[in-house]
């Protein structure tokens, strides 16, 4: 029986597996680890996902997706065509892709998973992503953090660690610190801290509002009115950020309001230190978690023996050498950062399994968030409500239960709400409301009558709360529900019905679809005549495609890529193909 392990990513998505004794990664319908977490539904209504459809972001923005990460554990959702979609449906369409991917890799179905996150996620976070898991048809098996992942692969090759690590984990949405203690194979976290709102993708923005300045233009005026041209300038400015790592300076063409370039229209030229100058406030915010963090572990900067950085955006000069000065030393990168967090979280599926290989490892992990309830407090004569009171502390290591007394404020109360909150607020209405739990069946009485909370944390960092009333015994117990996102049964069917009825482009043709949604984004960086003949040969490609004469397609399929790369265009290696 095979665990997956999935990192389940803002930018990309990877899935491994444990085999031979080790992580191996397993490859995309395009024999790539990395597939885009991008969503695009086709005009007859089929479903694409990956690299196909991140090539399609650029010539139809409208049927795209991408980013819905960050929306997971809110009630957003996006209008794809006729149907709308949540974070984690559009995650399930991912996970679904990789599954399959899995499958076709082993040769037999795969039905559970674990799936990483976030450090710094919070509960309804966590629930999104393993309801999205359910929505893929995986058990999900276990959900670990971003950085433990990483640091599990770190533990895993370096049998003789025995160090304070701090991972720098900065993806495309994402930031998390995690600090930790690794001591023969033996890997405790200690402290984990970050923003779930930071990322690669902030620093893409950033740049592209600078490059429009430059142009005279402003960035949300772009977006909202040239959605076309706002896309492919994100585009360019994507690769020039990443161009940037080998040229100190990278020019950006303005594309017309369709998203078409001039060539013979003047460009902007960005050099790597006018980059790094508009990111400074960007890197700023990088200190606060990276401070919160150590003064959580108890340690000064001086006492951590290596820092790993971990994310594809910790690739960029200007991060690196921001670390380097404020930490006082070079941070480490031994592994490829794309890939170690789904290399950690197979070694997690092999922990789980009880797989011999890593029968010597143990690791324990933290809660990222305080947790806590609402109550009132008694202040001059009276008692005022909306105070938090904490029943685990941040960075606590889990599995952990934990258990506090609270007493009725009134005579004859004979029922509570527990209201269950998590976050670093003195007052309630500061933190994430996780849900509430009513227990009634108090007996009547003065004021002061005790009953005892208990949170029990499980080692996906999701939360079970009990209420045992003192004197009766009576208790309620319950894997408590956010008012909001609390789903019954019968909505949850009717969100698999919606699923089912989901036509998924055929995995076997995905490669054909992206041979040409890489032609038709290429299209608009083509001048006039150059634009015609590959506009032919898109013509006679999408033909064959529909056919069905394989003598037909294969030769109009060779035609296209002989034309591409014999342009400078080659299909596999094209600008925007991967990270
Ligand atoms: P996630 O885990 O959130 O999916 P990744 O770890 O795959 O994200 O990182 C994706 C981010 O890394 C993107 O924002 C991308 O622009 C950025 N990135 C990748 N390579 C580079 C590079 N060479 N220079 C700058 N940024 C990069
Ligand atoms: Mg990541």
């Amino acid at each position: 029986m095979t665990i997956l392990g999935i990192d389940l990513g803002t930018t990309n998505s990877l899935c491994a597996i444990f085999e031979k004794e080790r992580p191996v990664l397993i490859p995309s319908p395009h024999g790539r680890f990395l597939t885009p977490s991008v969503v695009a539904r086709l005009d007859d209504g089929q479903i694409l996902v990956g690299d196909a459809a991140k090539e399609l972001r650029i010539t139809k923005p409208e049927c795209c997706v991408s980013r819905f990460k960050r929306w997971m554990g809110t009630q957003e959702s996006v209008q794809l065509g006729k149907q709308s979609f949540t974070a984690p449906e559009l995650s399930s369409f991912v996970l679904r892709s990789l599954k399959s991917d899995a499958e076709k890799y082993l040769g037999h179905p795969v039905s559970k998973a674990v799936i990483t996150v976030p450090a710094y996620f919070n509960d309804l976070q966590r629930r999104a992503t393993r309801f999205a898991g359910e929505l893929a048809g995986l058990e999900v098996a276990r959900v670990i953090n971003e950085p433990t992942a990483a640091a599990l692969t770190y533990g895993f090759y370096d049998r003789d660690l025995r160090k304070k690590l701090m991972v720098i984990d900065l993806g495309g949405g994402t930031f998390d610190v995690t600090i930790m203690e690794v001591f023969e194979r033996m890997l405790e976290i200690i402290s984990s801290s970050g923003e779930s709102m930071l990322g690669g993708e902030d620093f893409t923005d950033r740049m592209a509002a600078n490059v429009l300045m430059k142009y005279g233009l402003q960035s949300e005026v772009v977006e909202h009115k040239h959605p076309l041209q706002f896309a492919r300038l994100k585009q360019k400015c994507e690769s020039a950020k990443l161009q940037l790592l080998a040229s100190e300076t990278v020019s950006i063409g303005l594309p017309d309001e369709n998203g078409n370039m001039d060539p013979t229209k003047p460009s902007v030229s960005v050099h790597r230190e006018e980059f790094a100058k508009w990111m400074e406030p960007l890197l700023g915010r990088l200190m606060r978690p990276i401070e919160r963090a150590l003064r959580d572990a108890n340690l000064e900067v001086s006492q951590l023996d290596e820092v790993l950085l971990v994310g594809g955006a910790t690739r960029m000069d200007c991060l690196r050498h921001f670390l380097t000065d404020q930490l006082q030393r070079t941070p480490l990168c031994e592994y490829n950062p794309d890939e170690v967090v789904a290399m950690g979280a197979a070694i997690q599926a092999a922990l789980i399994e009880e797989n011999a290989a890593v029968e010597d490892m143990v690791m324990t992990d933290v809660c990222p968030h305080t947790l806590g309830i609402e109550i009132s407090k008694y202040l001059g004569g009276q008692f005022l409500p909306g105070y938090f009171e904490p029943v685990i502390h941040r960075n606590t290591t889990i599995p952990v239960s934990k258990e506090k007394t609270f007493e009725t404020v009134a005579a004859n109360q004979t029922e509570v709400l527990v209201r269950v909150f998590q976050g670093e607020g003195r007052r309630s209405a500061d933190n994430l409301l996780l849900g509430e739990l009513k227990v009634d069946g108090i007996p009547l009485g003065p004021a002061g009558t005790s009953f005892d909370v208990r949170f029990s944390y499980d080692p996906s960092g999701i939360l079970e709360v009990e209420v045992v009333i003192g004197k009766t015994g009576k208790s309620r117990r319950a894997v408590i529900a956010h008012p909001e996102t609390k789903m019954d049964t019968a909505q949850i069917d009717l969100i698999v019905r919606k699923l089912q009825q989901i036509k998924f482009y055929p995995r076997d043709l995905v490669e054909n679809q992206f041979l040409l949604s890489y032609s038709e984004q290429l299209l608009g960086d083509l001048p006039g005549g150059l634009r015609e003949e590959l506009n032919g040969l898109m013509d006679v490609f999408e033909d064959s495609m529909r056919r069905g004469d394989p003598d037909y397609f294969e030769q109009a399929k060779q035609q296209l890529l002989f034309w591409l790369s014999s342009r400078g265009f080659p299909f596999d290696g094209g600008p925007s193909a991967g990270t």
